[in-house]
């Protein structure tokens, strides 16, 4: 195989190359590195690489192992040991993480390699990674664009062939919306199924750490890897862990795919609902039966998401203080003037929103009012997926109601970039899983290519069946053959060669 092939390859093709011996962990590990030098100070994707650690890891991986020699990049918000982990944030800005994720620790355990930290939105709130208070992450599609957020590094990486597979978390959308406007392959597994155990808590109710990546099945094999119980995270789910590459070639006949009426209003993007209604048509040819469903209370959860998810961070990001981690403040007079210098100048806009919103759904005289009616509007939501999935095995809906959206485009109007999150939030509230894949290509005005994704929800634990469904969605269409421009320059470079 050619150097410059490599990093084109997704995950099972770069085990398979590992594990007959073609490639060795550290060919691979430089072929990365090559890559992301040529093609990342266009993207923008990552916020810290240690090439010499990812190198020192090659030398002694067991290439046996399921995930033997892959490289893997994480969102900047999983503590890596050693490694920076600045959530994208100020005052996190020297911040090296003293031990390893839960997350980090399974995926080295099954022979992963830990290279690089990619960009995100603040403390993972936003959606479209132009929070991040270090750069913005553009979009391999459409460089004008935003790759979404808050794991738009990780999905921007991947999408530019930088990345072969990358962590992000996902509180009420972060993997699956970036996965869709950068043309990849996201998965939230359900609440609890992952350890949080060494993930920045944004919302503690909500977070869960999930893979993006160019493939159904190397999601799978990730999965594989960082399921499972944990003791140190007392919210993760004690069922064994299936082996989710089992079933994912299980035909669809006979599969009952819901489409919840709510979801396909008059808010979305006439090509992205073109393209969900011909992925529902191709479901039938594939012998599923597509039933109507009704989630009531879906006009509800972009309000009661950013109150319940608000409160939470107020509460978490209260321990940045400046006295035990990151930026301090200069000359403080008194210790309350360090609070509130510190934070004052290490938090960005976006998170003090949060911060400050979050503190008032919280206070006395306000709590019965609001935080407490989210409270009960979410049991409503869950409620509704818990009818829908009397009747049928999954559901079906766009990612999001609109295709990448250019820098500057949302920022200036938060209520507009909440409304991004309308399609992913319910499910995160319910704590159920969903997986996002590429189901077509819109055109902008200008002829550039972006990528729709078409989301699937599943009952809580029941990850083996959204992979299963959309894997055979993947493997009978050709959207994930599509390479975005800044990867295929790299094809189309290789060519000449290859022909020499
Ligand atoms: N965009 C949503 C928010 O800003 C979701 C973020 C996330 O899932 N981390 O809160």
């Amino acid at each position: 195989m050619k150097w410059s092939d490599l990093p084109a390859l997704n995950v099972a093709e770069l085990r398979a190359a590992l594990r007959s011996r073609q490639l060795s962990a550290r060919e691979v590990v430089e072929a990365l590195r090559d890559r992301i030098a040529e093609i990342d100070p266009r993207i923008d994707a990552y916020l810290s690489l240690d090439v010499e650690d990812a190198l020192t890891q090659a030398e002694t991986v067991d290439l046996d192992l399921p995930l033997g020699g892959v490289p893997i990049a994480f969102k900047d918000i999983i503590s890596v040991a050693g490694q920076p982990c600045t959530c994208a944030s100020k005052i996190l800005q020297n911040y090296r993480a003293i031990y390893d994720a839960a997350v980090v620790e399974k995926l080295k355990a099954a022979g992963a390699i830990v290279f690089g930290k990619t960009n995100m939105d603040e403390f993972a709130m936003g959606s479209s990674t132009e929070n991040s208070s270090v750069k913005l992450t553009r979009n391999p599609w459409d460089l004008t664009r935003v790759p979404g957020g808050s794991s738009g590094g990780s999905a921007a990486a991947v999408a530019a062939d930088e990345a072969f597979a990358a962590l992000g978390t996902d509180t009420g959308g972060s993997v699956r919306q970036p996965a869709a406007l950068s043309g990849v392959v996201g998965l939230k597994p359900s609440y609890g199924r992952v350890s949080r155990f060494g993930l920045v808590a944004f919302a503690s109710s909500l977070d869960q750490a999930g893979p993006l990546t160019k493939t159904v099945r190397d999601a799978a094999m990730i999965l594989n890897a960082i399921a499972g119980a944990d003791p140190r995270d007392s919210t993760c789910r004690k069922e064994s862990v299936p082996d989710y590459t089992a079933n994912l070639d299980r035909k669809l006949r006979g599969t009952r795919l819901g489409l919840p009426k709510e979801y396909l209003t008059d808010g979305i993007d006439p090509q992205v609902r073109r393209a969900v209604n011909a992925a529902v048509k191709h479901f039938e040819s594939l012998g599923a039966e597509i039933v109507e469903v009704s989630l009531p209370h879906t006009e509800y959860a972009v309000a009661t998401y950013y109150m319940i998810a608000s409160a939470e961070a107020s509460a978490n990001l209260a321990r940045f203080d400046g006295v035990r981690y990151g930026h301090r403040a200069e000359n403080p007079r008194d210790l309350l003037d360090l609070y509130g210098r510190t934070r004052e100048e290490g938090f960005g806009p976006e998170v003090k929103r949060r911060v400050i919103l979050g503190t008032y759904v919280l206070s006395a005289g306000y709590y019965d009012e609001y935080y407490n009616r989210a409270q009960k509007v979410r049991k409503l939501i869950r409620q509704d997926f818990v009818e829908a999935f009397g009747k049928i095995d999954a559901l079906i809906s766009p990612t999001a109601p609109e295709v990448a959206f250019r820098f500057g485009e949302r920022s200036t109007d938060p209520l507009r970039m909440y409304l991004a999150d309308v399609f992913t939030i319910a499910a995160s509230l319910a704590g159920i899983c969903g997986i996002s894949l590429p189901c077509g290509f819109a055109t902008s005005g200008e002829g550039t290519e972006l990528p729709i994704g078409l989301q699937v929800l599943g009952k809580p634990l029941k990850e083996a069946q959204i992979l299963q469904i959309a894997h055979g969605y993947e493997q009978s269409t050709d959207w994930h053959k599509r390479k975005s421009p800044l990867a295929k320059e790299n094809a189309e470079r290789r060519t000449p060669n290859a022909q020499s």
